[in-house]
Protein backbone atom coordinates (compact mmCIF):
# COMPACT_ATOMS: atom_id res chain seq x y z
CA UNK A 1 0.00 0.00 0.00
CA UNK A 2 1.45 3.85 -0.59
CA UNK A 3 2.50 5.09 2.57
CA UNK A 4 4.07 8.82 2.55
CA UNK A 5 7.71 8.62 1.38
CA UNK A 6 6.92 5.97 -0.90
CA UNK A 7 6.34 5.80 -5.18
CA UNK A 8 5.95 9.48 -6.66
CA UNK A 9 3.28 8.70 -9.65
CA UNK A 10 2.91 10.94 -12.64
CA UNK A 11 -0.81 10.68 -12.30
CA UNK A 12 -3.79 9.92 -9.68
CA UNK A 13 -6.89 9.19 -10.22
CA UNK A 14 -9.68 9.83 -7.81
CA UNK A 15 -12.62 7.65 -8.37
CA UNK A 16 -13.04 4.74 -11.29
CA UNK A 17 -16.61 5.47 -12.91
CA UNK A 18 -17.26 6.04 -16.20
CA UNK A 19 -14.26 8.58 -16.73
CA UNK A 20 -12.14 7.78 -14.56
CA UNK A 21 -11.44 4.17 -15.73
CA UNK A 22 -11.08 5.83 -19.07
CA UNK A 23 -8.24 8.00 -17.86
CA UNK A 24 -6.17 5.48 -16.12
CA UNK A 25 -6.01 3.35 -19.10
CA UNK A 26 -5.65 6.21 -21.07
CA UNK A 27 -2.85 7.19 -19.27
CA UNK A 28 -1.33 4.18 -18.43
CA UNK A 29 -1.45 2.89 -22.33
CA UNK A 30 0.81 6.19 -22.56
CA UNK A 31 3.61 5.03 -20.38
CA UNK A 32 2.47 6.79 -17.26
CA UNK A 33 2.58 5.58 -13.59
CA UNK A 34 -1.23 6.00 -12.30
CA UNK A 35 -2.86 5.07 -9.07
CA UNK A 36 -6.57 5.03 -8.89
CA UNK A 37 -8.05 5.64 -5.52
CA UNK A 38 -11.45 4.75 -5.51
CA UNK A 39 -13.55 4.89 -2.10
CA UNK A 40 -15.76 1.72 -2.77
CA UNK A 41 -15.21 -1.52 -2.71
CA UNK A 42 -13.20 -4.03 -5.46
CA UNK A 43 -15.96 -6.81 -5.93
CA UNK A 44 -19.36 -5.97 -7.19
CA UNK A 45 -21.98 -7.06 -4.66
CA UNK A 46 -23.21 -11.04 -5.04
CA UNK A 47 -26.44 -10.27 -3.08
CA UNK A 48 -27.65 -7.18 -5.18
CA UNK A 49 -30.65 -7.15 -6.53
CA UNK A 50 -30.13 -4.39 -8.19
CA UNK A 51 -29.24 -5.75 -12.32
CA UNK A 52 -26.84 -6.82 -12.62
CA UNK A 53 -23.99 -6.52 -9.99
CA UNK A 54 -23.84 -2.95 -8.58
CA UNK A 55 -25.17 -1.62 -5.49
CA UNK A 56 -26.70 1.83 -6.05
CA UNK A 57 -26.16 4.48 -3.37
CA UNK A 58 -28.63 6.69 -2.73
CA UNK A 59 -28.58 10.64 -2.03
CA UNK A 60 -31.69 12.39 -1.64
CA UNK A 61 -32.07 15.93 -2.63
CA UNK A 62 -35.37 18.04 -1.62
CA UNK A 63 -38.92 16.44 -0.86
CA UNK A 64 -37.53 12.88 -0.85
CA UNK A 65 -35.57 12.35 -4.14
CA UNK A 66 -33.07 9.71 -4.50
CA UNK A 67 -30.17 10.50 -6.93
CA UNK A 68 -28.65 6.24 -7.69
CA UNK A 69 -25.32 6.30 -7.89
CA UNK A 70 -22.84 3.10 -7.88
CA UNK A 71 -19.88 3.33 -4.97
CA UNK A 72 -17.19 1.10 -5.99
CA UNK A 73 -15.03 0.07 -8.60
CA UNK A 74 -16.53 0.96 -12.24
CA UNK A 75 -18.59 3.42 -10.39
CA UNK A 76 -21.75 4.41 -11.61
CA UNK A 77 -20.96 2.03 -15.11
CA UNK A 78 -21.70 -0.92 -12.75
CA UNK A 79 -25.69 -0.17 -12.74
CA UNK A 80 -26.01 1.74 -16.23
CA UNK A 81 -27.84 0.40 -18.66
CA UNK A 82 -25.42 0.55 -21.45
CA UNK A 83 -26.97 3.32 -23.36
CA UNK A 84 -24.35 4.92 -25.67
CA UNK A 85 -25.40 8.23 -26.70
CA UNK A 86 -23.09 10.76 -29.00
CA UNK A 87 -21.51 14.02 -27.10
CA UNK A 88 -23.73 16.88 -28.49
CA UNK A 89 -20.74 17.91 -30.44
CA UNK A 90 -21.69 21.32 -31.75
CA UNK A 91 -22.50 22.16 -27.95
CA UNK A 92 -19.09 21.15 -27.03
CA UNK A 93 -17.35 23.06 -29.87
CA UNK A 94 -19.02 26.26 -28.23
CA UNK A 95 -16.73 25.71 -25.66
CA UNK A 96 -13.69 25.00 -28.15
CA UNK A 97 -13.89 20.92 -27.23
CA UNK A 98 -13.68 18.74 -30.55
CA UNK A 99 -14.76 15.43 -28.99
CA UNK A 100 -15.37 13.95 -32.49
CA UNK A 101 -11.96 12.01 -33.08
CA UNK A 102 -12.61 10.24 -29.31
CA UNK A 103 -15.91 9.40 -29.90
CA UNK A 104 -15.13 7.54 -32.80
CA UNK A 105 -12.11 5.89 -31.08
CA UNK A 106 -14.46 4.62 -28.13
CA UNK A 107 -16.95 3.34 -30.48
CA UNK A 108 -14.83 1.21 -32.13
CA UNK A 109 -13.39 -0.08 -29.01
CA UNK A 110 -16.51 -0.60 -27.56
CA UNK A 111 -19.45 -3.42 -28.63
CA UNK A 112 -21.49 -0.63 -29.34
CA UNK A 113 -24.42 -1.08 -31.43
CA UNK A 114 -28.22 -1.63 -31.23
CA UNK A 115 -29.93 -4.46 -29.59
CA UNK A 116 -30.23 -7.07 -32.26
CA UNK A 117 -34.31 -7.83 -33.66
CA UNK A 118 -33.85 -11.56 -31.40
CA UNK A 119 -32.85 -9.63 -28.22
CA UNK A 120 -35.23 -6.82 -28.07
CA UNK A 121 -38.01 -8.28 -25.80
CA UNK A 122 -41.82 -7.67 -26.61
CA UNK A 123 -41.91 -4.59 -23.87
CA UNK A 124 -39.54 -2.66 -26.30
CA UNK A 125 -41.18 -3.96 -29.14
CA UNK A 126 -44.81 -3.19 -28.50
CA UNK A 127 -44.11 0.06 -26.60
CA UNK A 128 -42.10 1.01 -29.72
CA UNK A 129 -44.38 -0.32 -32.35
CA UNK A 130 -47.09 1.83 -30.84
CA UNK A 131 -45.13 5.16 -30.74
CA UNK A 132 -44.31 4.72 -34.02
CA UNK A 133 -47.79 4.25 -34.71
CA UNK A 134 -48.11 8.03 -32.97
CA UNK A 135 -45.93 9.29 -35.22
CA UNK A 136 -42.69 9.38 -32.72
CA UNK A 137 -39.51 8.89 -34.48
CA UNK A 138 -38.67 6.07 -31.91
CA UNK A 139 -35.30 4.03 -33.11
CA UNK A 140 -33.06 1.43 -31.12
CA UNK A 141 -30.79 3.13 -29.31
CA UNK A 142 -26.88 1.83 -29.25
CA UNK A 143 -25.65 -0.35 -26.18
CA UNK A 144 -22.40 -1.24 -25.09
CA UNK A 145 -23.65 -5.19 -24.58
CA UNK A 146 -21.09 -8.05 -25.90
CA UNK A 147 -24.07 -9.47 -27.59
CA UNK A 148 -22.61 -12.33 -28.47
CA UNK A 149 -22.92 -13.34 -25.07
CA UNK A 150 -26.21 -12.81 -24.26
CA UNK A 151 -29.47 -14.20 -25.19
CA UNK A 152 -33.36 -12.95 -24.75
CA UNK A 153 -33.76 -12.78 -21.90
CA UNK A 154 -30.48 -13.22 -20.05
CA UNK A 155 -28.06 -10.56 -20.18
CA UNK A 156 -25.32 -11.81 -17.90
CA UNK A 157 -23.54 -9.44 -15.43
CA UNK A 158 -19.91 -10.17 -18.13
CA UNK A 159 -22.19 -9.52 -21.06
CA UNK A 160 -22.29 -5.94 -20.00
CA UNK A 161 -19.33 -3.32 -21.12
CA UNK A 162 -18.80 -1.38 -18.00
CA UNK A 163 -15.81 0.95 -16.83
CA UNK A 164 -14.03 -2.36 -15.24
CA UNK A 165 -12.92 -3.27 -18.83
CA UNK A 166 -10.77 -0.30 -18.93
CA UNK A 167 -9.47 -0.23 -15.70
CA UNK A 168 -8.38 -4.06 -16.31
CA UNK A 169 -6.04 -2.62 -19.21
CA UNK A 170 -5.02 -0.05 -17.11
CA UNK A 171 -3.44 -2.59 -14.59
CA UNK A 172 -1.92 -5.00 -17.54
CA UNK A 173 0.06 -1.85 -18.32
CA UNK A 174 0.81 -1.08 -14.63
CA UNK A 175 -1.27 1.26 -13.12
CA UNK A 176 -2.11 0.79 -9.18
CA UNK A 177 -5.96 0.67 -8.25
CA UNK A 178 -6.72 0.49 -5.01
CA UNK A 179 -10.15 -0.18 -3.76
CA UNK A 180 -11.79 0.96 -0.57
CA UNK A 181 -9.10 4.24 -0.57
CA UNK A 182 -11.30 7.20 0.37
CA UNK A 183 -9.78 10.41 -0.73
CA UNK A 184 -10.36 13.09 1.86
CA UNK A 185 -8.27 15.84 0.71
CA UNK A 186 -6.19 17.82 -1.93
CA UNK A 187 -2.40 18.15 -1.12
CA UNK A 188 -1.15 21.65 -2.52
CA UNK A 189 2.23 23.42 -2.61
CA UNK A 190 0.86 27.04 -3.19
CA UNK A 191 -0.88 27.19 -6.46
CA UNK A 192 0.12 23.75 -7.79
CA UNK A 193 -1.32 20.53 -6.54
CA UNK A 194 0.78 17.83 -4.98
CA UNK A 195 -0.69 14.61 -4.22
CA UNK A 196 -3.74 14.22 -1.76
CA UNK A 197 -4.35 12.23 1.46
CA UNK A 198 -6.85 9.66 1.62
CA UNK A 199 -7.89 6.99 4.43
CA UNK A 200 -7.70 2.98 3.79
CA UNK A 201 -8.81 0.84 6.39
CA UNK A 202 -9.60 3.39 8.81
CA UNK A 203 -6.02 4.49 8.52
CA UNK A 204 -4.69 7.79 6.99
CA UNK A 205 -2.12 7.80 3.55
CA UNK A 206 -0.37 9.85 1.73
CA UNK A 207 0.47 10.00 -2.04
CA UNK A 208 2.38 12.49 -4.15
CA UNK A 209 2.38 13.04 -8.07
CA UNK A 210 2.47 15.43 -10.86
CA UNK A 211 -1.14 15.85 -11.64
CA UNK A 212 -4.05 15.06 -9.88
CA UNK A 213 -7.76 14.27 -11.63
CA UNK A 214 -10.47 14.09 -9.79
CA UNK A 215 -13.29 11.80 -11.50
CA UNK A 216 -15.44 11.16 -8.30
CA UNK A 217 -18.66 11.95 -10.46
CA UNK A 218 -20.68 14.94 -10.04
CA UNK A 219 -21.84 15.01 -6.49
CA UNK A 220 -17.66 13.48 -5.13
CA UNK A 221 -15.68 15.82 -7.18
CA UNK A 222 -17.64 19.09 -6.13
CA UNK A 223 -17.06 17.21 -2.45
CA UNK A 224 -13.86 16.66 -2.67
CA UNK A 225 -12.87 20.08 -3.94
CA UNK A 226 -15.09 22.04 -0.74
CA UNK A 227 -12.88 19.50 1.30
CA UNK A 228 -10.22 20.96 0.00
CA UNK A 229 -10.58 24.77 0.32
CA UNK A 230 -10.50 25.17 -3.72
CA UNK A 231 -12.79 26.91 -5.63
CA UNK A 232 -16.48 27.98 -5.14
CA UNK A 233 -17.56 24.90 -6.63
CA UNK A 234 -21.03 23.05 -5.83
CA UNK A 235 -23.07 25.85 -6.19
CA UNK A 236 -25.76 24.25 -8.51
CA UNK A 237 -26.15 20.57 -10.20
CA UNK A 238 -28.31 19.22 -12.72
CA UNK A 239 -29.58 15.81 -12.35
CA UNK A 240 -32.02 14.29 -14.92
CA UNK A 241 -34.91 13.69 -13.24
CA UNK A 242 -37.08 11.15 -14.54
CA UNK A 243 -40.59 9.28 -14.07
CA UNK A 244 -41.40 5.48 -15.15
CA UNK A 245 -45.16 5.54 -16.76
CA UNK A 246 -46.44 1.47 -16.35
CA UNK A 247 -49.52 -0.17 -17.32
CA UNK A 248 -50.67 -3.83 -17.67
CA UNK A 249 -51.37 -5.23 -21.20
CA UNK A 250 -52.73 -8.88 -22.37
CA UNK A 251 -50.20 -10.96 -24.17
CA UNK A 252 -46.87 -8.73 -22.90
CA UNK A 253 -44.65 -11.29 -20.82
CA UNK A 254 -41.21 -9.66 -19.13
CA UNK A 255 -39.04 -12.88 -18.81
CA UNK A 256 -35.96 -9.93 -18.17
CA UNK A 257 -35.22 -7.94 -20.78
CA UNK A 258 -33.02 -5.20 -21.55
CA UNK A 259 -34.08 -2.02 -20.57
CA UNK A 260 -33.66 1.19 -22.82
CA UNK A 261 -33.74 -0.77 -26.01
CA UNK A 262 -34.81 2.17 -28.01
CA UNK A 263 -36.52 5.68 -27.28
CA UNK A 264 -36.94 8.97 -28.69
CA UNK A 265 -35.03 12.30 -27.83
CA UNK A 266 -37.47 15.93 -28.22
CA UNK A 267 -34.86 17.93 -28.28
CA UNK A 268 -36.36 20.85 -28.30
CA UNK A 269 -38.59 20.24 -25.18
CA UNK A 270 -35.51 18.48 -23.44
CA UNK A 271 -37.09 15.22 -22.89
CA UNK A 272 -36.23 11.41 -23.75
CA UNK A 273 -38.68 8.76 -23.20
CA UNK A 274 -37.63 5.26 -23.82
CA UNK A 275 -38.95 1.77 -23.33
CA UNK A 276 -37.79 0.54 -19.19
CA UNK A 277 -38.62 -2.97 -18.53
CA UNK A 278 -37.22 -3.38 -15.20
CA UNK A 279 -36.28 -6.00 -13.07
CA UNK A 280 -38.91 -7.55 -11.01
CA UNK A 281 -37.48 -5.87 -7.40
CA UNK A 282 -36.94 -2.54 -8.72
CA UNK A 283 -40.57 -2.40 -10.49
CA UNK A 284 -41.86 -3.84 -7.26
CA UNK A 285 -39.95 -1.00 -5.23
CA UNK A 286 -41.68 1.31 -7.97
CA UNK A 287 -44.88 0.40 -7.64
CA UNK A 288 -44.61 0.17 -3.64
CA UNK A 289 -43.43 4.20 -3.25
CA UNK A 290 -46.42 5.01 -5.81
CA UNK A 291 -48.49 3.22 -3.01
CA UNK A 292 -49.82 1.34 -6.26
CA UNK A 293 -50.02 -1.75 -3.97
CA UNK A 294 -52.40 -3.62 -6.49
CA UNK A 295 -49.88 -3.39 -9.35
CA UNK A 296 -47.35 -5.00 -7.19
CA UNK A 297 -47.69 -8.46 -8.70
CA UNK A 298 -48.03 -7.19 -12.31
CA UNK A 299 -44.62 -7.17 -13.14
CA UNK A 300 -44.78 -9.74 -16.06
CA UNK A 301 -47.19 -7.86 -18.01
CA UNK A 302 -46.29 -4.12 -17.43
CA UNK A 303 -45.46 -2.24 -20.14
CA UNK A 304 -43.02 0.63 -18.77
CA UNK A 305 -42.15 3.92 -20.89
CA UNK A 306 -38.97 6.00 -18.61
CA UNK A 307 -39.43 10.13 -19.18
CA UNK A 308 -36.12 11.80 -18.53
CA UNK A 309 -36.05 15.54 -18.76
CA UNK A 310 -33.24 18.13 -19.24
CA UNK A 311 -33.35 20.01 -15.82
CA UNK A 312 -32.03 23.53 -14.88
CA UNK A 313 -29.03 23.98 -13.24
CA UNK A 314 -30.29 24.82 -9.53
CA UNK A 315 -29.45 23.99 -5.48
CA UNK A 316 -26.46 23.15 -3.99
CA UNK A 317 -23.96 20.20 -3.31
CA UNK A 318 -22.16 20.53 -0.08
CA UNK A 319 -20.64 18.12 2.14
CA UNK A 320 -22.94 16.76 3.88
CA UNK A 321 -26.39 17.33 1.53
CA UNK A 322 -27.88 18.15 -1.50
CA UNK A 323 -30.65 20.70 -1.71
CA UNK A 324 -32.85 20.79 -4.81
CA UNK A 325 -36.52 21.78 -5.41
CA UNK A 326 -38.05 21.64 -9.28
CA UNK A 327 -39.21 24.61 -10.10
CA UNK A 328 -42.77 24.57 -12.10
CA UNK A 329 -41.00 24.51 -15.80
CA UNK A 330 -39.16 21.06 -14.70
CA UNK A 331 -42.70 20.22 -13.50
CA UNK A 332 -44.34 21.06 -16.38
CA UNK A 333 -42.04 19.38 -18.50
CA UNK A 334 -42.40 15.99 -16.41
CA UNK A 335 -46.27 16.57 -16.71
CA UNK A 336 -46.20 16.81 -20.36
CA UNK A 337 -44.01 13.64 -20.52
CA UNK A 338 -45.96 11.80 -18.76
CA UNK A 339 -49.31 12.65 -20.99
CA UNK A 340 -47.01 11.80 -23.67
CA UNK A 341 -45.68 8.41 -22.35
CA UNK A 342 -49.76 7.68 -21.38
CA UNK A 343 -50.59 7.64 -24.70
CA UNK A 344 -48.53 5.37 -25.57
CA UNK A 345 -49.27 2.60 -23.33
CA UNK A 346 -52.54 3.83 -23.75
CA UNK A 347 -52.47 2.92 -27.55
CA UNK A 348 -49.81 -0.19 -26.98
CA UNK A 349 -53.75 -1.30 -25.35
CA UNK A 350 -51.91 -1.07 -21.59
CA UNK A 351 -54.53 -0.26 -18.96
CA UNK A 352 -54.41 0.43 -14.95
CA UNK A 353 -51.16 3.61 -15.89
CA UNK A 354 -49.60 4.79 -13.27
CA UNK A 355 -46.73 6.50 -12.97
CA UNK A 356 -43.55 6.18 -10.71
CA UNK A 357 -41.93 8.63 -8.02
CA UNK A 358 -39.31 11.10 -9.50
CA UNK A 359 -35.85 9.85 -9.60
CA UNK A 360 -32.80 11.02 -11.06
CA UNK A 361 -29.43 9.25 -12.28
CA UNK A 362 -26.43 11.78 -13.50
CA UNK A 363 -26.16 14.60 -11.43
CA UNK A 364 -23.28 16.69 -12.92
CA UNK A 365 -23.26 20.16 -13.85
CA UNK A 366 -21.39 21.15 -10.34
CA UNK A 367 -17.63 22.32 -11.54
CA UNK A 368 -18.33 23.69 -14.79
CA UNK A 369 -16.22 23.96 -17.76
CA UNK A 370 -15.67 27.59 -18.45
CA UNK A 371 -16.22 28.78 -14.71
CA UNK A 372 -14.46 26.59 -12.72
CA UNK A 373 -12.08 24.44 -15.04
CA UNK A 374 -10.57 25.97 -18.59
CA UNK A 375 -11.47 23.83 -21.51
CA UNK A 376 -8.28 21.42 -20.82
CA UNK A 377 -10.17 20.51 -18.13
CA UNK A 378 -8.02 21.92 -15.40
CA UNK A 379 -8.71 24.16 -12.38
CA UNK A 380 -6.79 27.05 -11.11
CA UNK A 381 -4.52 24.89 -8.95
CA UNK A 382 -1.69 23.92 -11.54
CA UNK A 383 -1.59 20.08 -12.03
CA UNK A 384 -5.24 19.45 -10.62
CA UNK A 385 -7.66 18.37 -13.08
CA UNK A 386 -11.62 17.00 -13.12
CA UNK A 387 -13.14 14.74 -15.47
CA UNK A 388 -16.56 13.86 -14.53
CA UNK A 389 -19.91 14.57 -15.26
CA UNK A 390 -19.21 17.61 -13.07
CA UNK A 391 -17.94 19.62 -15.38
CA UNK A 392 -21.18 19.32 -17.93
CA UNK A 393 -21.67 23.63 -17.58
CA UNK A 394 -25.28 23.58 -19.07
CA UNK A 395 -28.19 21.65 -18.59
CA UNK A 396 -28.20 18.21 -19.82
CA UNK A 397 -30.97 15.80 -20.31
CA UNK A 398 -28.88 12.85 -22.04
CA UNK A 399 -27.32 9.40 -21.54
CA UNK A 400 -23.55 11.18 -20.56
CA UNK A 401 -20.79 7.83 -20.36
CA UNK A 402 -20.35 7.79 -23.92
CA UNK A 403 -19.22 11.95 -23.48
CA UNK A 404 -17.53 11.09 -20.43
CA UNK A 405 -14.74 8.78 -22.02
CA UNK A 406 -14.50 11.21 -24.66
CA UNK A 407 -13.58 13.71 -22.41
CA UNK A 408 -11.55 11.50 -20.30
CA UNK A 409 -9.46 10.11 -24.29
CA UNK A 410 -8.65 14.45 -24.88
CA UNK A 411 -8.26 14.96 -21.20
CA UNK A 412 -5.00 11.19 -20.96
CA UNK A 413 -3.91 12.94 -24.80
CA UNK A 414 -3.61 16.34 -23.58
CA UNK A 415 -1.90 15.51 -19.85
CA UNK A 416 0.45 12.99 -22.03
C1 LIG B 1 -29.54 3.02 -12.96
C2 LIG B 1 -28.69 3.90 -13.85
C3 LIG B 1 -28.72 3.69 -15.23
C4 LIG B 1 -27.93 4.52 -16.06
N1 LIG B 1 -27.93 4.25 -17.40
C5 LIG B 1 -27.15 4.99 -18.22
C6 LIG B 1 -27.07 4.69 -19.60
O1 LIG B 1 -27.71 3.76 -20.11
N2 LIG B 1 -26.24 5.45 -20.38
C7 LIG B 1 -25.50 6.48 -19.87
O2 LIG B 1 -24.76 7.14 -20.62
N3 LIG B 1 -25.56 6.78 -18.55
C8 LIG B 1 -26.34 6.06 -17.71
N4 LIG B 1 -26.36 6.33 -16.37
C9 LIG B 1 -25.51 7.42 -15.85
C10 LIG B 1 -24.03 7.07 -15.84
O3 LIG B 1 -23.80 5.76 -15.40
C11 LIG B 1 -23.28 8.07 -14.96
O4 LIG B 1 -23.69 9.37 -15.29
C12 LIG B 1 -21.76 7.95 -15.17
O5 LIG B 1 -21.30 6.68 -14.81
C13 LIG B 1 -21.05 9.02 -14.35
O6 LIG B 1 -19.67 8.87 -14.53
P1 LIG B 1 -18.62 9.65 -13.63
O7 LIG B 1 -17.29 9.30 -14.16
O8 LIG B 1 -19.04 11.09 -13.59
O9 LIG B 1 -18.84 9.09 -12.16
P2 LIG B 1 -19.10 7.64 -11.58
O10 LIG B 1 -19.21 6.62 -12.67
O11 LIG B 1 -20.25 7.76 -10.66
O12 LIG B 1 -17.76 7.34 -10.79
C14 LIG B 1 -17.33 8.09 -9.69
C15 LIG B 1 -16.52 7.20 -8.78
O13 LIG B 1 -15.80 8.00 -7.85
C16 LIG B 1 -15.79 7.36 -6.59
N5 LIG B 1 -15.54 8.37 -5.56
C17 LIG B 1 -16.37 9.38 -5.17
N6 LIG B 1 -15.77 10.14 -4.21
C18 LIG B 1 -14.56 9.57 -3.98
C19 LIG B 1 -13.48 9.90 -3.09
N7 LIG B 1 -13.53 10.96 -2.26
N8 LIG B 1 -12.38 9.10 -3.08
C20 LIG B 1 -12.30 8.03 -3.93
N9 LIG B 1 -13.30 7.69 -4.79
C21 LIG B 1 -14.41 8.46 -4.83
C22 LIG B 1 -17.16 6.72 -6.52
O14 LIG B 1 -17.20 5.67 -5.57
C23 LIG B 1 -17.35 6.24 -7.96
O15 LIG B 1 -16.88 4.93 -8.12
C24 LIG B 1 -27.14 5.54 -15.51
C25 LIG B 1 -27.12 5.75 -14.13
C26 LIG B 1 -27.88 4.95 -13.29
C27 LIG B 1 -27.83 5.17 -11.81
Amino acid sequence: MTQTGEARYDSIVVGSGAAGGTLARELALRGQRVLVLERGKGEPDPDSKIEPAGKANLVFIGRGVPIARGIGVGGTTMLFFNTMWDPPFDYFRSLGIDLTAEAEEARKELPVAPLSDELMGPVARRVMQSARELGYDWNKLDKAIFQDRCAPGRYPHRARWNSRYYLEEAVAHGARVVAGAEVQRILLDGRRVRGVVYTEKGERREASAERVVTAAGGIGSPQLLQASGIGSVGQGFFCDPLIVIMGTAAGVENVGEFPMAAGVHLEEEGTMMTDLPLPGATYGMMAATALRFDRLLAHSSTLAVMVKIRDDIAGRVSARKLRRIFGPDERAKLASGYRRASEILRHAGATKIFKSRVVAAHPGGTVRIGEHVDANLQTGVAGLYVCDCSVIADPWGLPPVLTLISLAKRLAKHLA
